[in-house]
């Protein structure tokens, strides 16, 4: 496939339709996911991404607004599509999608992440790799340009999955990971955000109520290569107002983060504090493993019933081993993207 190939259908019409389908497992395009890709003999590479779910609806962003985000998540698409179709492997593909939205001050992760009750930035990521269950994670990282990288380090250098604050920074510079000062993470519109919060109650979680336009901004991405490996990954700032050394999902391998090749790869945004108790990412994994569900009824059962049940809101983006692949949320609009083989290539903000 030409990996550029977003052509044929417009933007205004992806989205138009998207805005009609409902925003269960496949709503990227409803009809692909339904089939089991497994029918053919290989696995056809495929990379899907997230950056963020939340009160997201039609007409909360301008037309300017919509047109950058589709393209910098074209971008990141595109980025780790290159790599699978090159031959490399999942975790490089998604490393290299997850860098590009890191480094745009669109998401909250990497620049633009939001700030914490002190006024910074403070990151978490992690990554898993399907084909021999490792995983490197961080958290509290206020210094390192791609924390996406830190985390792989974690995962492929140490002997340790979970590093934290100054430890995995005095880890990372034995590589040589690039840094920046914490300065370099902070944007305007992240500062008046935290003002705002500042000025009220929640002191604690700003995102108890999502207000219109309110998002989980955290990046993710899931991809399978050549070979059926699976890879995911998470990046993000966490949550606005964040204190007391808070830890949401994003970090955590098996609720922010997951990848097995016998079942799946997951990686989820939303309200860690109940995808934390929900192990969502590997709650969905097992359901496939153990109970032989489809990704979509799997990630169905534990986003719209169990997680929708406890209060939380979010999404998660996951691949299976087949190909077959899944978005599904809870939250009026989750800003997302897939690209696989042989297939259009799209990326779409609202679910109904
Ligand atoms: N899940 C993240 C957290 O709770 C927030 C997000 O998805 O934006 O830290």
């Amino acid at each position: 496939m030409n990996s550029l190939a977003f052509k044929i259908l417009s933007y205004s019409f992806i989205l138009s339709i998207n805005s009609i389908l409902f925003s269960a497992c496949s709503e990227v395009d409803s009809n692909a996911t339904k089939v089991d890709i497994n029918e053919s003999n290989s696995t056809p590479i495929t990379l899907v991404i997230h950056g963020g779910a939340g009160e997201i609806k039609p007409g909360f962003l301008s037309e300017e607004q919509e047109i950058e985000y589709k393209n910098k998540i074209e971008e990141a698409l595109n980025a780790g599509y290159k790599v699978l179709s090159d031959g490399g492997n999942s975790t490089d593909a998604v490393l290299a999608s997850i860098r590009i939205m890191e480094d745009s001050p669109l998401f909250n992760a990497g620049k633009g992440a939001v700030l914490n009750h002190e006024g910074v930035v403070s990151m978490d990521a992690s990554i898993m790799r399907g084909s021999d269950l490792n995983a490197g994670a961080i958290t509290g990282i206020m210094h390192i340009k791609n924390p996406i990288l830190l985390a792989r380090l974690v995962m492929d250098s140490s002997k340790h999955v979970f590093l934290s604050g100054d430890g995995a920074e005095e880890f990372a510079a034995n590589y040589g990971l690039e840094t920046e000062e914490n300065d370099y993470f902070i944007i305007p519109r992240r500062l008046q955000q935290l003002k705002n919060r500042l000025g009220s109650d929640t002191l604690h979680l700003s995102y108890d109520k999502l207000a219109l336009g309110d998002k989980y901004g955290t990046v993710g991405c899931v991809a399978i290569d050549v070979n059926g490996n699976i890879s995911a990954g998470t990046s993000t700032g966490g949550m606005v107002n964040k204190q007391w050394g808070r830890i949401g999902d994003s970090p955590m391998i098996g609720a922010g983060t997951f990848a097995d090749n016998k079942s799946c790869g997951i990686s989820a945004t939303g309200h860690g504090e109940y995808f934390i108790r929900l192990s969502i990412a590997r709650n969905i994994a097992d359901l496939i493993k153990y109970k032989g569900l489809s990704i979509q009824d799997a990630a169905h059962e534990v986003i719209q019933n169990q997680l929708g049940d406890l209060g939380g809101s979010g999404g998660i983006i996951g691949i299976d081993n087949k190909g077959n692949y899944c978005f599904e949320f809870n939250t009026p609009g989750m800003y997302r993207g897939f690209i696989q083989e042989g297939k259009e290539a799209e990326v779409s903000f609202y679910g109904k």
